[in-house]
């Protein structure tokens, strides 16, 4: 097997994986990195990001102000001391990607733009029109290519983690071009793998939001860390799943049933602003949790508009006017024409709740680091946890700059420490064993299962159980099928047996990644007996900080279920309170 060797190797080429490699390579010409990801660069989800990256950067505005609305917004499961990390090294972070050449929209003036969103009481989000993620991923692509040390491997896609030792020594990937397995050695690894919202059918994430990343953290003994809590975005288009950024509401759009009421003033959201002036604390401006669950409410009571793919509710942005559209949300407009064939200058656009976003993730700890010697991760993928129970949009692009330039620290200080360590042989060995389980599933034969029917069949499980409300006997239900369908994973048949860009290869793959992450999901949302953000429980509606202001860790026991332990959440100075959104005058 072909043998790759450098001193760090990131699994990820999205937002989280460049910071990472640009802060290595800045800090120290010398460590070799390579850059592996199953898509090129440009095709990550970071691209899709549209409405903006927080950062308090206004006179109105502090850093306090940003702290105690992401802590108050994650309803309190949030680790006090990486959120004051995150809202401290936000502004540095997105002026850094200006002196990068990223276009951040201006206000007359000249100075950074801002606008108002979800869950943030002042403004602080920073924009480019609504293509923020295209333009930041731009900047942080083109600034990567600078560096020599670093070596991207585009379509490669990481099937396992190399452990020996106790540390982590690297990984085995699957050239995609060639179908031939390589073996990446590496003295520190960091995973920058994004979310896994393809578990679920009705999405806005891309394609390759599979999960990989944290299922291969996952296998090799890593916990995943609040898995329940998984984030709907109130606005999707119910054709497709498309996002129409929060960026709509944040520019002063307005959400109607079908009788024209701005309903979510009858959910402890109003009073009633005048529309087109946006009031931060409430209305459309509450958090995603809240008024995914309004709607939910106002469908039960049959106050949503039908549509040929179900009900929905309208997002009104008329008033707003076709001058302001154009300048502040193009792609929304473009987006809404061509998928729904509604112009939004004319016609109030249809949209529903949609799996937007995992909370949960690798467990990490401030520094960026899993309880894995060795073993880093940064981004979507990650939860160490500044998002708590449920995240406030805008505040994960400023995420994955901020995490992932600190995994990037810690690993080359791990580097730094000499402690890595590692027996090459143990670890050939072991690249060995990650080949075989490859090429096994090339012989498997007769055991019928397709990829597509086990799929479907998670997605309808996920959907119809840990959806926005769930219930302790639907979620009992839901593990117990997602153990039989990780059975039946067993028995499934790669008909494409070719080598060259097999993609029903990396199909069988994504969805071994997805099974685990699901049973991940159900499993904590089912030990969770309390309703608390984005996790909603029909049989337990009240949050029960005396029981559950905890962190879940779900671990890994091959075929059986994960077992979930809990961790205690950080508090450093904001004891939990209730979430207020009821008030009109931030
Ligand atoms: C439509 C949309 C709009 C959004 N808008 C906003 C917004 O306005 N503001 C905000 O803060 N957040 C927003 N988010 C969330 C945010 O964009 C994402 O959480 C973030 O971009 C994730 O970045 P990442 O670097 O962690 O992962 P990604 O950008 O998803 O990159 C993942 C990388 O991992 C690689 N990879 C995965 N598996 C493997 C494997 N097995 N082998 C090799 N490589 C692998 C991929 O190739 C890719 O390069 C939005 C999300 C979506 C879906």
């Amino acid at each position: 097997m072909e043998t790759i060797t450098s001193d760090i190797a990131i699994i990820g080429a999205g937002g989280a994986g460049l910071r990472a490699a640009i802060a290595i390579a800045q800090a120290d010409p010398g460590l070799r990195i390579a850059l592996i990801s199953k898509v090129y660069p440009m095709r990550s989800h970071t691209c899709a990001a549209e409405g903006g990256a927080a950062g308090v950067i206004k006179s109105d505005d502090s850093l306090e102000q940003h702290f105690n609305d992401t802590v108050g917004g994650g309803d309190w499961l949030c680790d006090q001391d990486a959120v004051d990390i995150l809202v401290q090294e936000a502004p540095k972070e997105l002026l850094q990607l200006e002196h990068w050449g990223c276009p951040w929209s201006r206000e007359t003036d000249g100075s950074v733009a801002v606008r108002p969103f979800g869950g943030m009481k002042k403004q602080r989000t920073w924009f480019a029109a609504d293509k923020t993620g295209f333009h930041i991923l731009h900047t942080l692509f083109q600034t990567s290519l600078q560096f020599p040390s670093i070596t991207r491997y585009d379509e490669f896609y990481a099937t396992e983690l190399l452990v020996d030792d106790g540390c982590c020594q690297g990984l085995t990937a699957i050239e995609m071009r060639s179908g031939q397995i390589r073996q990446f050695r590496a003295r520190a690894v960091i995973v920058a793998g994004g979310g896994a919202g393809r578990m679920f059918p009705f999405t806005t994430n891309g394609a390759i939001k599979t999960g990989d990343g944290m299922a291969l953290a996952y296998r090799a003994g890593v916990p995943l860390k609040d898995m329940e809590f998984v984030q709907y975005h109130p606005t999707g288009l119910p054709s497709t799943g498309t996002l129409l950024t929060e960026a709509c509401r944040g520019e002063g759009g307005v959400l109607l049933n079908k009788q024209g009421r701005r309903f979510l003033q009858d959910y402890g959201m109003g009073p009633e602003t005048p529309l087109g002036k946006p009031v931060l604390k409430t209305m459309e401006l509450g958090p995603r949790d809240r008024l995914s669950q309004a709607f939910w409410h106002e469908q039960k009571k049959g106050n949503m508009v039908a549509t040929e793919w179900g009900d929905a509710m309208l997002l009104d942005m008329r008033h707003l006017g076709e001058k302001k559209i154009n300048e502040r949300l193009p792609l929304v407009r473009d987006m809404s024409i061509s998928y729904m064939g509604v112009d939004p200058v004319r016609d109030p656009v249809p949209v529903r709740p949609v799996v937007h976003y995992m909370m949960g993730g690798i467990h990490t700890d401030i520094r960026a680091a899993t309880p894995l010697a060795g073993l880093y991760a940064a981004g979507e993928c990650a939860c160490v946890s500044i998002n708590g129970a449920n995240r406030l949009g805008s505040n994960s692009l400023t995420e994955l700059l901020v995490f992932g330039r600190r995994a990037a620290l810690s690993a080359m200080e791990y580097l730094a420490s000499g402690s890595a360590r590692g027996n090459a042989q143990a670890i050939d060995a072991r690249a060995e064993s990650a080949r075989g389980q490859v090429r096994a599933l090339f012989q498997r034969s007769g055991g019928g299962e397709s990829i597509a029917g086990l799929r479907k069949a998670m997605m309808h499980t996920l959907e119809q159980h840990a959806g926005i409300y769930r219930s302790g006997e639907g979620l009992t239900e839901a593990c117990a099928t997602l153990a039989t369908l990780r059975r039946r994973y067993a028995n499934i048949e790669l008909h494409d047996k070719t080598n060259v860009y097999n993609t029903d290869l990396l199909q069988a793959l994504e969805l071994g990644s997805m099974l685990d992450c699901a049973e991940a999901v159900a499993v904590s949302a089912l030990e969770r007996r309390e309703s608390r953000g984005a996790h909603q429980r029909l049989d337990c509606p009240e949050r029960d900080d005396a029981r559950f202001l905890k962190h879940s860790l779900a671990h890994y026991q091959g075929e059986a279920a994960p077992r979930i332990s809990y961790g205690e959440v950080v508090i450093t100075k904001s004891q939990p309170g209730v979430r207020d959104y009821s008030g009109g005058h931030a």
